[in-house]
């Protein structure tokens, strides 16, 4: 029997109909890229957005499935791109420009973008790349005609001018749910970027989750800002769930310096702000110059990479501000887990509660996960034995753009490529990607957990662990520091410290300085380059196999 309800899509349009209709006067504020503050409405927003579909379609020949890419900050504008390229039934397609320019080449024809939409930053930049963009029919510069540069790239238009003769009296289209809206590549720390498309139904799910209290619990009480980038993953999501609830949104632009955060956390009441370590360590030196508090925020969410410890303890302890430590891939919209503490923690000392924050945390709900070894076969939820982290759910890749990589799911499962343990309640915690785990002598080590204790030690400031070939034990850590500044902290000195933090057998064999380790263009270590670099180093243990 069929159910006798409406049979209505869900869109993204319908989402910022919804904001421009029901939170009409609630502010979207934005640090421009021009320089002063700039502030509007969802309803204006709603309005834009229809003449960004409008000037899409009746100027540019823009229809459904073309391709129309950004390399932009987070802004309005960007944000009325969201609305109007997916809304009209174009897709959407993020490009981070933080990526090399040969990647940025590659990725926009792969993907055939028809027209770019870029900040005044990125003009130097694509000025440089334009003559190898086939595709690309037309540069459109986000800004208005007085702030328009003299530029080489052919073909440009200012924004503000394409949009600004469109009426804004249009009706969105309807289309099946499940059409493709967006597009994001991932970083390809090996081989070429792949992407993830995502569709119209998985971007309202999604939203939803992110709305849930157990989500990371946006609503309109809150004020939010994504420092997180639009171009990552979709700023986890945060604008199209902004819009879902009603939420104020605050976007910093370009600058994501300690001083300029806090300026509009300061300013615009901040409750709930989202980034990755990175940014939030800039904030927290800064607010430790400046001995400056955080009255407003209720809470931060921290993923993209582990949530140091001690990054925890300082919003917690000395901000009272509650972490969320939230983890998810491109791949999944980004949302897998968030590590809200359940009521049965509620007598637990504040250390205590931080040992479970540390944690990615739990699957969110429409997020299922397995952990398997190497054969397939399910490892228990113990906290301890590690597995292969396997997710399915209706806002997770089945494969990517244009069939690349071929089949990805097993068994209708994705692999993550993250090593992870489950705890019996659930909370997951990574303990490598699956290429770095250091497999010795049948068991594997976490390359993660080696560094996190590593960079404890005074004197270092960074540090990397890769696996070595080791004739006996297959591979052995090597453990890979930089120093601080004005230390010469040595390895006698770091494996002591070492000494009882670790499993004795997890002892890395040998450690190497260098001046500087390589990044991916999301700030993560670059293993496959340092494994490269040390391709042929050989472990001083290496000839105990002889023994
Ligand atoms: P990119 O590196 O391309 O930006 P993603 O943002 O999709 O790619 O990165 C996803 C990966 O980042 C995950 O598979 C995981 O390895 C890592 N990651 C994300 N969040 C966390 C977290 N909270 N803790 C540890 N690792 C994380």
């Amino acid at each position: 029997m069929q159910a006798l309800m409406m049979d209505r899509p869900l869109l993204i349009s319908s989402l910022i109909d919804f904001a421009a209709k029901y939170h009409s006067d609630t502010e979207i504020v934005s640090r421009t890229v021009e320089g002063p503050i700039h502030r509007y409405t969802w309803k204006d927003a709603g309005a834009r957005s229809k003449q960004v579909a409008q000037a899409l379609s009746n100027k540019l020949g823009v229809t459904l499935g073309d391709r129309i890419a950004t390399l932009a900050w987070n802004g309005y504008r960007h944000l009325e791109l969201y609305y109007g390229v997916s809304g009209m039934g174009a897709i959407l397609h993020t490009i981070n420009p933080r990526l090399f320019p040969e990647q940025i080449v590659y990725i926009a024809e792969h993907a055939e973008d028809k027209v770019i939409f870029l900040d005044l930053t990125f003009v130097p930049l694509l000025e440089a790349v334009a003559d190898k963009l086939t595709s690309v029919e037309a540069f459109v510069i986000m800004t208005d005609e007085d702030h328009m540069p003299d530029t080489s790239l052919p073909n440009v238009l200012c924004y503000e001018t394409l949009i600004g003769d469109q009426s804004g009296d249009y009706d969105w289209p309807e289309f099946d749910e499940n059409t493709a809206s967006s597009l994001c590549y991932t970083s390809g720390t090996t081989g070429n970027p792949k992407g993830a498309l995502y569709g119209h139904r998985s971007t309202v799910l999604h939203s939803y989750c992110v709305c849930t209290v157990d989500g990371l619990g946006l609503g309109s009480h809150d004020v939010v800002l994504p420092v997180v980038p639009m171009f990552h993953a979709n700023a986890w999501g945060i604008v199209y769930a902004a819009a879902m609830c009603g939420a104020k949104m605050v976007m910093p632009g370009a600058a994501m310096d300690g001083a300029s955060i806090y300026e509009l956390l300061d300013s615009e009441k901040v409750t709930l702000s989202l980034g990755v370590p990175t940014v939030w360590l800039m904030l927290l030196n800064h607010l430790q110059e400046t001995g400056d508090k955080l009255p407003h925020m209720d809470r931060t969410v921290i993923g993209g990479s582990a949530a140091p410890r001690s990054m925890i303890e300082a919003f917690q302890f000395n901000y009272d501000v509650t972490v969320v430590h939230a983890w998810g891939m491109t791949e999944m919209s980004p949302l897998g887990t968030t590590g809200m503490l359940r009521p049965k923690h509620a007598g637990l000392s504040a250390e205590q509660k931080v040992d479970i924050q540390v944690k990615q945390g739990a699957a969110v709900y429409n997020v299922d996960m397995k952990i398997v070894d190497d054969d397939g076969n399910a490892q228990p939820h113990d906290g301890v034995a590690f597995g292969n982290l396997l997710v399915r759910g209706p806002w997770i890749a089945s494969g990517y753009f244009k069939g690349e990589g071929g089949d990805v799911l097993q068994d209708g499962w994705f692999p993550t490529g993250d090593v992870a343990t489950m705890d019996p309640d659930g909370y997951m915690q990574i303990t490598d990607r699956s290429k770095d785990v250091i497999k010795s002598g049948g068991e594997w080590i976490s390359s993660i957990d080696l560094e996190n204790e590593a960079v404890g030690c005074p004197g270092v400031a960074e540090a990397a662990v890769i696996g070595i070939y080791h004739p006996k034990w297959d591979e052995r850590p090597l453990l890979v520091v930089v120093r601080s500044e004005g230390s010469d902290v040595g390895k006698d000195e770091i494996l002591a410290y070492l000494e009882g933090k670790i499993a004795k057998w997890w002892m890395p064999d040998d450690v190497q300085f260098v001046d500087e380790l390589p990044h991916t263009a999301t700030g993560k270590l670059q293993k496959v380059t340092i494994r490269e670099q040390f391709k042929d180093y050989v472990l001083p243990t290496a000839s105990d196999a002889a023994e």
